[in-house]
């Protein structure tokens, strides 16, 4: 776990210096992301702790859209972070997606 969460930061820290630019270690990321949101998806009893997507998974998606909304490519001020299938209760990575609120608010009206 512990080894995970170091492996995270050194990852981030190359997004951040743009260092990061190999679909692999994106890819990578996104393993490590799922690995740390298993670790902590449940609470002690064995229920779900979580609403809505971790820290961890919100940075990665950021990581991987170069802090872009993933519909119209604009350079996010505003980040809403939107599940893909539209459930709320799918909180895994490859269900989390940046959006700028316009995006956000058109793709919300047209589920409804
Ligand atoms: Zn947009």
């Amino acid at each position: 776990m512990s080894n995970i969460s170091s492996l995270f930061s050194i990852i981030k820290k190359w997004a951040k210096n743009g260092k990061l630019d190999s679909s692999d270690v994106i890819r990578a990321g996104v393993l490590v992301a799922d690995e740390l949101d298993k670790a902590s998806k449940y609470n002690h009893k064995g229920k779900l702790k979580r609403k809505s997507f971790s820290q961890t998974a919100q940075e990665i998606t950021l990581i991987k859209q170069a802090y872009r909304c993933n519909i119209c490519k604009k350079k996010l001020d505003i980040i809403n972070f939107d599940h893909i299938d539209g459930d709320r209760s799918n909180n895994s990575i490859t269900n989390c997606q940046a959006l700028c609120p316009n995006c956000h608010a058109k793709k919300t009206r047209k589920i409804e």
